[in-house]
């Protein structure tokens, strides 16, 4: 397939040029800008290099007219899922949509279809290691298969049909329990609040500057660590607000 390389500056807020630690995942998204081209988004995320409003990027972004740009190389960390684990095994692709009820044109359609396929064929995935950024946090993305998730798993096995692979039945494939190896946070130079819940509605401790601990993935966008409660060799396991401190 025809793909358009405007590779993003490297920048902490949109490339930040990190290794991936393998291919496991394929995250599919939309835009959530209705009618916007996949140049604007491209060069949207190429702006936060200089204007620092937020991170964001994906390795790919398919057009209102199935163009495909390549923002990010497949080897290098994008910031899309709003895990730190995921953007580190998975390819991040943003979908543009003509409207606000996200589904995609014809001509999109058909360019996800092909690329998903492609990425497949390329790390010897199936479609169950395709999932929406919804499966990953929760969000309303990509809004037309969150709210229909019969089209997803119908795209599913488009896909499937293109790579020979036997078809689904589900959205999503059963968890098979994590095999995630525990991480390390590592708390930056100022105080971090611990709270019990991702919604930070109740605070349970704090992390010294500089303090490490154990830390078992992001959750809501929220690290969760387990940490020891000062002055005694108990533990306590909570949620900090700074992903920065995963290891
Ligand atoms: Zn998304």
């Amino acid at each position: 397939m025809n793909i358009e390389e405007r590779l993003l500056t490297i920048s902490h807020y949109c490339r930040s040029g990190e290794r991936q630690n393998g291919i496991q995942k394929i995250v599919v998204h939309w835009v959530g800008n209705a009618g916007s081209s996949a140049l604007g988004n491209r060069n949207y995320f190429n702006s936060l290099a200089t204007s620092h409003k937020t991170s964001a990027s994906s390795h790919y972004i398919i057009g209102l007219n199935g163009e495909v740009i390549r923002c990010i190389p497949e080897n290098e960390v994008a910031f899309h899922s709003g895990s730190y684990s995921m953007n580190r095994k998975s390819i991040g692709i943003e979908t543009c949509h003509p409207d606000w009820n996200g589904k995609f044109a014809d001509s999109t359609y058909n360019s996800l279809v092909e690329l998903c396929a492609d990425i497949c064929r390329r790390y010897n995935l199936t479609v169950n290691h395709i999932i929406r950024h919804y499966d990953v946090t929760g969000k309303d993305c990509p809004r037309y298969y969150v709210q229909n998730p019969n089209e997803w798993v119908k795209f599913k096995n488009d896909v499937a049909k293109k790579l020979g692979q036997a078809t689904v039945s589900v959205a999503v494939e059963e968890m098979k329990g994590s095999d995630e190896p525990v991480k390390r946070y590592k708390n930056g130079s100022t105080k971090e609040t611990i709270y019990a819940d991702t919604g930070l509605t109740k605070v349970i401790g704090s992390l010294s500057p500089y303090e490490e601990c154990d830390c078992f993935g992001i959750f809501n966008n929220r690290p969760m660590v387990r940490y020891k409660i000062d002055g005694t060799s108990n533990y306590k396991i909570g949620f900090a607000v700074w992903t920065g401190g995963v290891r």
